[in-house]
Parts: C-alpha cells; sequence; structure tokens
C-alpha cells in the first residue's frame, strides 16, 4: 500500500459498482484508486467459504441484471468471466408435487392450453414494456423542472420510448404500471403456481408483496434489466459470483487502478462544501479530486459525510430513505445432492421457486408489517455445484437460498432467534425436499441485520434503499440529486442506491462514472 500517491478518483468499496466504476475512470485515463473494507472484493455479490471446501454466494447468487455495456466495454470475458450456466429454466414448486417448469415463453408440467398462450401474450407485452424501460437503465436520470437540453432531451426520448410502444400498448403500460402484481396476474391467468412464481419475481429484493401498489412496476424494472442479458438469461458464473468480481478486477487493474482491500475509509474530509480527501480507519488520509461512494446513501451521508455538512433539506431526504431489507439468506453445504421430490437432476440444476400460490407470497409479507419473519417464506434456491463442481469437496454441493420476508427490524431481535428463523426456513424446504437436514455439514444464515453488519449496508437491503415510485429513477436517491452527484462539489455516489438500484447490473457504477467524466472533477482528476 503506497500512502503516499495522490490519485485522481477514490472509490469507496470494491463491491460490483465501486469496481465497474473504478474500471471506467480508469479506462478514460483517470489515476484511481478503489479501497474496500472487507479482506474480499464484490460486496453483495461475493462468495463465502461457509465449511471447509464449499464455497456459497454470500448474497446475490444469479447473474441476469449485468449492463450490456459493462460486459463489453470492460471486455469482461477477455479478463475471464466465464458462465457455468446460462438460460436457467424457473421451477415452480407445489405441494402436491406437480411442479411447473418456465423457461421463457414455454411452460413444461400440467397445465392448461389457455393459459399457456395468456403466458406467451403477458410475456411478450410486458418485454416490450420493458425494453422500453432499458435504455433509461444506463443513463444518467435527468433533472426534474431543469431549463438544461440535456434534461429535455432525455424527457422527451423517455416519452417517445413510451409513445413508440404504440397506442394500445401504450395505454396498457400506463394502466398497469401502478397496479399490483397480484391483480394483473389474477386478470391473465389461472394457474396457481404460475402465478405464484411471477408474483414472487415482481417482489424479489422490494419491500412489497404482491398486492402492493407498484409491484407491476418493480416487476417491469427487473424485466428491463433482463432484456439486457439478451440470450443469457439466469445465469452462474463460472466459480461463483467471485468469478465476476475477479474479471471486474482485472478489468481495472488492466486500466492502471490500484485497488485495496481490507482499507475501510472512515470519513469523508470535507473543505467548505468540498470533499478532498478519505480519511481511512488506519489514520492515513488521502487526497483526492473525486470521490466516489458505492456505500449507500445513508452510510455515505450520515456516517461518512456527517450531517454537520449537509442543509437541513437534504438531510431530511436522506433520513428519509427506507433502506430496511426483508430479504435474508441460508446458505447450506451438503455432503452429496439433496432430493427433492418429483425433480430430476436437470430440474434441480433450475431455479427452484418456493411460491406456490400468490396468496402464500402475500401471506409471507404480511407477517412481516408486525415484526415477525414469514413463518411460511417466500424461497428461491439455486444449486451452484450442479454447474461448477470446483465450489465443494468431491461429491458434496451448495444449496443457496434467498429468503423472503425477514424484517431487519424483528420485534423479538434477531440475535435471539436467528437459528429459529433458520429452522422454519429449513422446515419450509424440508417440505419438498424431505431428508435434506441430514446430508447438512454447514449453514450459514445472514439475516438483513447480519447483513447490515458484514457487509456494511444499512438496513441490509438489496437494492441500498427500497425501490418504489418514490425512491427511483429521478427521485434516487432523494429528489433533486439523481444524477450522482451530491450537494458536496466532487463526491458523487456509484452504487446501488443510486440509479437504477440494486441487482447486479454495474450500471450504477457505470453512469456515475460518466457523469463524472462529464464534469470538471473529472476533467481536473485526469
Ligand atoms: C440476500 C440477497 C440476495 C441477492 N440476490 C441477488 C441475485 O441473485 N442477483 C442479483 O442480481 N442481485 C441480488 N442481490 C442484490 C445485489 O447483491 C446488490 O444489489 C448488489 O450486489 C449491490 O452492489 P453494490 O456494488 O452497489 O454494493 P455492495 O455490494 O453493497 O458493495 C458495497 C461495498 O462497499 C464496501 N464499503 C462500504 N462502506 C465502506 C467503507 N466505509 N470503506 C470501505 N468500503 C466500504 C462494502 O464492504 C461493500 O463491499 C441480492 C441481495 C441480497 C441482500
Amino acid at each position: 500500500m503506497t500512502g503516499d500517491r495522490r490519485y485522481g478518483a477514490i472509490v469507496i468499496g470494491g463491491g460490483h459498482n465501486g469496481l465497474v466504476c473504478g474500471a471506467f475512470l480508469a479506462k478514460a485515463g483517470l489515476s484511481v484508486l478503489i479501497v474496500e473494507a472487507a479482506d474480499t472484493l464484490g460486496g453483495a455479490a461475493r462468495n463465502a467459504e461457509i465449511a471447509e471446501g464449499y464455497v456459497a454466494p454470500a448474497c446475490a447468487h444469479i447473474l441476469h441484471l449485468l449492463h450490456p455495456q459493462v460486459r463489453a466495454r470492460l471486455k469482461l470475458r477477455r479478463h475471464g468471466l466465464r458462465l457455468a450456466a446460462r438460460r436457467l429454466p424457473t421451477v415452480a414448486l407445489d405441494a402436491q408435487g406437480d411442479h411447473l417448469t418456465i423457461r421463457g415463453r414455454h411452460l413444461e408440467g400440467v397445465i392448461s392450453d389457455d393459459d399457456v398462450r395468456a403466458w406467451r401474450r403477458l410475456r411478450r407485452r410486458l418485454l416490450r414494456m420493458a425494453g422500453a424501460l432499458h435504455p433509461f437503465l444506463g443513463r444518467v436520470p435527468p433533472r426534474l423542472g431543469s431549463d438544461s437540453w440535456r434534461d429535455r432531451l432525455m424527457l422527451i426520448r423517455l416519452a417517445l420510448a413510451v409513445r413508440r410502444l404504440g397506442k394500445r400498448e401504450m395505454r396498457e403500460f400506463l394502466r398497469i404500471v401502478n397496479m399490483n402484481v397480484a391483480d394483473l396476474l389474477d386478470d391473465e391467468l389461472s394457474d396457481a403456481r404460475l402465478k405464484g412464481a411471477l408474483a414472487f419475481d415482481a417482489v424479489l429484493g422490494t419491500n412489497f408483496g404482491p398486492r402492493s401498489p407498484g409491484s407491476v412496476l418493480t416487476w417491469l424494472y427487473r424485466l428491463a434489466g433482463e432484456v439486457g442479458s439478451g440470450r443469457t438469461g439466469l445465469a452462474i458464473p463460472q466459480g461463483g459470483m467471485a468469478g465476476l468480481t475477479e474479471a471486474l478486477a482485472a478489468s481495472a487493474r488492466s486500466f492502471g487502478a490500484d485497488i485495496w482491500t481490507g482499507t475501510a475509509v472512515k470519513r469523508i474530509v470535507v473543505e467548505g462544501d468540498r470533499a478532498v480527501a478519505v480519511e481511512l480507519e488506519s489514520g492515513n488520509v488521502l487526497r483526492t479530486r473525486a470521490v466516489l461512494s458505492s456505500a449507500d446513501p445513508r452510510a455515505t451521508f450520515l456516517n461518512l459525510v456527517g450531517p454537520e455538512h449537509l442543509d437541513t433539506g437534504f438531510l431530511r431526504g436522506v433520513r428519509g430513505i427506507r433502506s430496511n431489507g426483508l430479504a435474508a439468506k441460508l446458505n447450506l453445504a451438503l455432503d452429496g445432492l439433496p432430493e427433492f421430490t418429483g425433480l430430476d437432476r436437470a430440474a434441480l440444476a433450475g431455479r427452484i421457486v418456493i411460491a406456490p400460490d400468490i396468496a402464500h407470497v402475500e401471506r409471507a409479507f404480511d407477517q412481516t408489517k408486525y415484526g415477525a419473519y414469514a413463518a411460511e417464506p417466500a424461497i428461491e434456491i439455486t444449486i451452484p455445484t450442479l454447474h461448477d463442481a470446483s465450489l465443494a469437496p468431491a461429491g458434496g454441493h451448495v444449496l443457496s437460498a434467498v429468503v423472503q420476508y425477514a424484517p431487519y427490524g424483528l420485534a423479538a431481535g434477531w440475535e435471539a432467534h436467528r437459528d429459529a428463523f433458520a429452522d422454519r426456513v429449513m422446515e419450509s424446504i424440508e417440505r419438498y425436499a424431505p431428508g435434506l437436514a441430514r446430508r447438512i455439514v454447514g449453514r450459514q444464515v445472514l439475516t438483513p441485520a447480519d447483513i447490515e453488519r458484514e457487509f456494511r449496508i444499512t438496513g441490509g437491503h438489496w437494492h441500498h434503499g427500497d425501490l418504489a415510485a418514490d425512491q427511483i429513477f429521478m427521485l434516487r436517491p432523494v429528489p433533486g440529486w439523481a444524477q450522482y452527484e451530491t450537494p458536496i462539489s466532487g463526491l458523487f455516489l456509484c452504487g446501488a442506491g443510486a440509479h437504477p438500484g440494486g441487482g447486479v447490473t454495474g450500471a450504477a457504477g457505470m453512469n456515475a462514472a460518466r457523469r463524472v467524466l462529464s464534469t470538471r472533477h473529472g476533467k481536473d482528476a485526469g
């Protein structure tokens, strides 16, 4: 570590967005340092050894939203990114063993022709709408009420994208966009398994249930990200999520960026209204022209900058960001392949979903309103070792489960209830996979409170802050500051808390880098 070099830009956080941001800045010729508090890069998209030789995806386990420009411009393939699996189907489990496989437009299992046709129609329509939204994920949002031609042009483009859907589809878009996904699905489809799995897709990672208004918007948002992944679909990188992180780090280094792990930033040093340096927990102060923070907005402003440097209006906005997470993680190290009733090995290699109907997901969500975790959670399971045997000792497997709903603020407190929660999740999975518990040789449970502590994400939130109509696009993270800049000159946001939100997209990092490069901070730093 060389403390005496002065960097043009310092990126706080070596999660995937921090790495993407640092790589784009370095590619443009800036001298860049990325500092990561943890000993391992990747943030919520890193691997974790959960038992000797068993490597699980710590939080994120499916790669399906990576922005195509991130993949192409950072030359991730050249830097080692390989996919162990792509186009994973979704297997919607059914309590009676009548499981349904969703493979894009195709449905496999016992299901009516009417539902097959209705799903194709609905999917086509949603993908067209998502396709219209996709370009805006990779752009800096416009300013509201601004006179600048750039902002106006962007708003015109947005209106045109929706207009280009055609009159009928545009009306339909405006009709459904604020609806709840349960109503939409009930209008269109009748199969309970299909509706359950799709409703779960719409709310995964959000603080919504299927009956929450806005859950169609979050579904479209997810689909807009998936549109960019083209034919790759739901994928698992070779080497787990670390496969992606290592490729990003290699790309950043190839452009000259330095990366320090095990280096936590204690404070962003502000002089006047300008960020001039970062102070490390070691006490080292590193001066720079631009600071980019991929820590969540609350942590960035309330902890690293400090309220004393912010005006009350902005501070109120930041304090108002809703960022209490609802998703937990259960990772299992198994001494053999688990058996799920009615699923063969090929089906086990898919994305397995426990959300047998809409009511199941909604009931699970309901309980969190009263500070409890779901008695019967909705769960997304992958078994990455079926695609990449290097992640476990010979014959062993890893089961990765994202569990919704587990509230950050559990009324009874997580310390005393973490194990009971994990046991409850196990019961839910064992209903479909009897005997699973006997195979366990190691278990890792991460509640949102654990995610907050281990990954430094306020509230342990998937998106660093709710994705909802009032915290999205031009309003993210707070109204008036959606362009990655902040009231502190020279300080920018570049993580999931900024537009377009979380998921392993790299879009926030890429957009933020472009924004910096278009300002005088980027030019001075170059
Ligand atoms: C349980 C769970 C499951 C998920 N599953 C999926 C999935 O399957 N697919 C998907 O696409 N998305 C998934 N997500 C969402 C996705 O993981 C995140 O949205 C994404 O990883 C956020 O990336 P980021 O780089 O913006 O932030 P982070 O990954 O949070 O990275 C920020 C980094 O900054 C570091 N940092 C913070 N403060 C400091 C400091 N003061 N000094 C130095 N470093 C600091 C942190 O240590 C961290 O490494 C999941 C999220 C959760 C919680």
